[in-house]
């Protein structure tokens, strides 16, 4: 996939790049070396400091960057601006909390004689390659940077072919921000040559937000060099609606959930599950709410809805649901891309899914609710749980019991009760299954890339 900005309300190619050379490679992953050696002596106050002007220069900036994320991904300019804002926050979140979270941690084993000291320390352990997708272009890379940075590790990004230029403003972003010279920097590369990057010993570590496919060769190829991973990949979230939910929040939230990012997010709502008692009126609802959209340009202000990121997740999507309509699927309202130029394809309901279309198992990458109904908790359970994937899910009820059931026997790395699954730097955030292990953000996110030493001195 070459290296480019192509505007995906319109197909045009906008800017193209040139990879790195080898040699250019070379040096990049040298710097990277060099780099750590001294950076991982500067104090938590140092590493603070840029942190937060870092976050000072997103906030100044937001416009600009916004506009470029928009110009290369297609979200709506308000989400765009919204993401800014979110990525200064993880900085700052970071930069407030990272040395309380890397604290030594003390022990007391029996065997130790009186006045021994015996505790954890957390050290860096180098480079970190992160292997980053195109859908929050600013806020995967600071997810990921803030708590490394902080733990002392440097930074190599590898980003998605498509946001070249948002990849190159956040090395910038943290070159201003005083950062030291080759502790961050960003690596203009195709995917096929990822590998090599992973083999190289100056690289200690990899993590990746993606696709399964993605994460699987990165994951293999981590564990192939014995180099830590974490992997954050694809979700078929659950919504399960159960008769006691105010269906009023629900509909509202599962809206906005299923279309957050033009419905190119890991965590949005999915697969509606909906119990028979209340299905009738969330289909209404939530059919009715799609049609309202205004579905165009993603720098116009109004817009609800704007194009996908490539003319590839139209394509796939469009697969996607015709094939699950020729299993038996039915369209209530959308389900065909839209004509005219631009990756433009409407919000869009399936139901009575059978379990042989592909809307049963896979990830719809794009603005398409699947509606299931369940007859009682049991089966929204199960149906929650027939998936590859276990990212995240919501559950409405207002039952404690229903709750705790939920809770309890739902397989993602994340339920929420009565609101939507979302990510914000003071909670953890992964999944189990298919999409991926490891956490990220609040306390796991400093000690994923770190060496946790045992010190016992007597
Ligand atoms: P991809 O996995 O194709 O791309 C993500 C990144 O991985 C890009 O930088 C890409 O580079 C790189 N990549 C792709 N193939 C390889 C490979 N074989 N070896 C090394 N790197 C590779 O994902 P999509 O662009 O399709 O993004 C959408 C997917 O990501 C969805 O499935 C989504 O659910 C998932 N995702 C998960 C998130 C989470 O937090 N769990 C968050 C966001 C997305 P290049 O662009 O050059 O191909």
């Amino acid at each position: 996939m070459a290296i480019a900005t192509t505007n995906p309300a319109t197909g045009e190619t906008v800017r193209e790049f040139d990879e790195l050379s080898d040699d250019a490679l070379e040096q990049a992953l040298q710097r990277a070396h060099d780099a750590f050696r001294s950076y991982r002596h500067t104090s938590f106050d140092d590493r603070a400091g840029w942190l937060r002007r870092a976050a000072d220069i997103l906030d100044d900036e937001t416009e600009e960057l916004a506009r470029l994320a928009t110009l290369e991904m297609g979200k709506t300019i308000g989400a765009a601006r919204a993401e800014v804002g979110k990525s200064a926050l993880g900085l700052r979140w970071y930069a407030d909390h990272a040395e309380r979270i890397l604290a030594d941690v003390p022990w007391s084993p029996r065997s130790a004689p009186e006045g021994a000291r015996v505790f954890t320390r957390y050290e860096p352990l180098g480079p970190v390659l992160a292997v980053m997708p195109w859908n929050f272009p600013y806020w995967q890379v600071f997810r990921f940077a803030a708590p490394a940075l902080m733990a002392g590790n440097v930074g190599l990004l590898k980003h998605a072919s498509n946001v070249p230029q948002v990849a190159l403003a956040i090395e910038d972003v943290l070159r201003r921000a005083g950062l030291p010279e080759g502790a961050f920097q960003t690596l203009l590369l195709s995917s096929s040559r990822i590998e090599g990057v992973i083999d190289d010993d100056r690289v200690r570590a990899a993590t990746l937000t993606g696709s399964e496919p993605a994460g699987r060769e990165v994951g293999a190829r981590a564990g192939a060099n014995v180099k830590t991973s974490v992997l954050e990949l694809g979700g078929s979230d659950p919504f399960v609606v159960l008769p006691s939910a105010d269906l009023d929040a629900a509909v509202e939230q599962g809206v906005q959930s299923r279309l957050l990012n033009n419905g190119q997010s890991c965590i949005n709502a999915k697969r509606f599950i909906l119990h028979d008692d209340v299905a009738d009126e969330f289909e209404r609802r939530l059919v009715a709410a799609f049609e309202e959209l205004t579905v165009g340009d993603p720098f116009d202000e109004d817009t609800d809805l704007g194009p996908l990121s490539q003319p590839q997740g139209v394509e796939d999507l469009d697969r996607q649901v015709r094939d699950s309509v020729a299993a038996g699927a039915r369209v209530l309202t959308g389900g065909k891309p839209l004509d005219g130029p631009g990756n433009h394809y409407p919000a869009t309901v399936l139901t009575d899914i059978p379990e042989n279309a592909p809307a049963h198992r896979e990830e719809l990458f794009g603005p398409v609710a699947l509606l299931f109904r369940a007859r009682d908790v049991d089966d929204a359970i199960r149906i929650a749980n027939d998936s590859p994937f276990g990212l995240g899910g919501s559950v409405w009820t207002t039952d404690p019991a229903e709750q705790e059931r939920c809770v309890n026997e739902i397989e993602t790395g994340m339920v929420y009760v009565n609101t939507l699954t979302a990510s914000t730097p003071e909670v953890p955030f992964g999944g189990t299954k298919n999409s991926g292990y490891g956490r990220e953000l609040a306390d796991f996110g400093p000690t994923s890339f770190v060496n946790a030493k045992t010190v016992w001195i007597q």
